[in-house]
């Protein structure tokens, strides 16, 4: 037979779908596992938003929708950006995808040629460096330090810019770390992109989880950033509807033309009556999403408090996001070997640090997007394991 792919041979999986399945598989097969590997919220999605969309199949619709979006979506998504992130953008810049993952992917598709480079800040979510790389890009990882929380600076940047350099993605709040990049980093983002001439992915899915009066910044709303920066974003986290496939983005005119190129010649379009669920959800009450941020804010406290209370464990109080990003530094295991341990040991499925990069070693990821219950089973059980995984 012939050679497959080089290209998809170069990349792995996506490890937190991986380790998600996996947890699946094993307790369908009857094991007691806690699944705190993805970051899939538990929450139902909001009633309105079901309603909108089964009412929407009921009554028909259920052809192809335009493929950049429904009119109502894309006007309601212009209209939150200038709402909640004073970012102005045309309706004619948006386009409605299936899932913020594709938004990121045909973003980076719209932009990049081969030889071309795109900085990533390193811990950064497990698909970036796949999505640049599947793109005939060039990832370059910029890592960030581990002792001082991941802060980002000018100097870090510019060390890793080169001619070459094109896009810088960026994501606030952050999956791994949960760091909120502040106004001092954001500045530090647009000094260098402005200087070198770079586009920049926000890729602001979290952007509603914030805790202690951390603030969220969209990059498209600083001086002279909004030519270079494309937002993109989803409703998988926001309004607990990871199931749905719907996300979007807004870019610069000539940047959205192009990816829509690439959808319309590959997925066509988000699905038509979960459009109609998006719409009810960004132009329907928002307390739903409060309540969910007020029920992280909470699990955070607990598990942050509870964790540093075990020896052997180290985890920093999240800003952001809804992941926990601990350290086990009495521990000789590497992250693959913890996550490893953690789920034979004591049927704990996390995702290992290193699957977002080399800065992320020596840490687990657990999501915090799990009922309370699990979280204090989960506690319980790390605490008789603790002593164990050292070594
Ligand atoms: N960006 C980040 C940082 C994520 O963690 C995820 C995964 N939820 C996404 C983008 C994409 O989410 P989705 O495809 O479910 O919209
Ligand atoms: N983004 C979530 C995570 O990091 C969901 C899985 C995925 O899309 O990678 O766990």
């Amino acid at each position: 037979m012939k050679d497959l792919s080089e290209l998809l041979q170069s990349v792995p999986p996506s490890a937190t779908i991986a380790v998600s399945d996996k947890a699946r598989r094993l307790k369908a097969e009857g094991r007691d596992v806690i699944a705190l590997a993805g970051g899939d919220p538990d929450f139902a999605t909001p009633q309105h938003i079901v309603d909108a969309a089964v009412a929407a199949m009921r009554e028909g619709d259920t052809h192809y929708p335009p493929a950049k979006g429904k009119p109502a979506l894309l006007e309601a998504v212009a209209g939150k950006l200038e709402r909640e992130n004073g970012v102005q953008v045309e309706p004619s810049q948006v386009i409605v995808t299936p899932g913020g993952k594709w938004s990121l992917y045909i973003a980076i598709a719209a932009m990049v040629n081969p030889g071309d480079e795109v900085l990533i800040l390193d811990p950064s979510w497990v698909s970036y460096g796949p999505i640049v790389t599947l793109n005939g890009a060039t990832p370059v990882r910029v890592t960030l330090p581990s002792e001082d929380n991941f802060r980002v600076t000018q100097g870090l940047l510019r060390e890793h810019v080169t001619e070459h350099s094109k896009v810088l993605m960026v994501n606030s709040p952050n999956n791994p770390t949960g760091r909120v990049l502040t106004l001092e980093e954001i500045d530090a983002i647009a000094a260098v992109a402005i200087e070198h001439d770079l586009y920049v992915i926000s890729d602001e899915v979290y952007e509603h989880m914030v805790y202690d009066g951390a603030q969220h910044y969209s990059l498209a709303a600083e001086p002279g950033m909004a030519e270079r920066t494309i937002t993109a974003n989803s409703f998988s986290k926001t309004y607990a509807m990871t199931g749905w496939r719907l996300g979007w983005l807004a870019a610069p005119e000539p940047i959205a033309k192009l990816a829509m190129k690439l959808q319309t010649q590959s997925v066509t379009s988000a699905v038509s009556f979960v459009m109609a669920g998006g719409i009810a959800a960004l132009n329907g009450p928002q307390d739903c999403v409060q309540e969910m941020v007020d029920s992280y804010a909470e699990r955070r406290k607990f598990m942050v408090d509870a964790l540093e209370e075990i020896d052997g464990i180290e985890c920093a109080p999240i800003e952001g996001a809804f992941y926990l990003f601990p350290k086990f530094p009495n521990s000789d295991k590497n992250s693959l070997e913890l996550a490893g341990a953690l789920l034979d040991q004591a049927d704990i499925a996390a995702t290992p640090g290193v699957a977002f990069g080399e800065a992320g070693e020596d840490h687990l990821r657990f999501t915090i997007a799990t009922a309370m219950a699990d979280l204090e089973r989960a506690v319980e059980r790390l605490e008789k394991v603790a002593p164990r995984l050292v070594a």
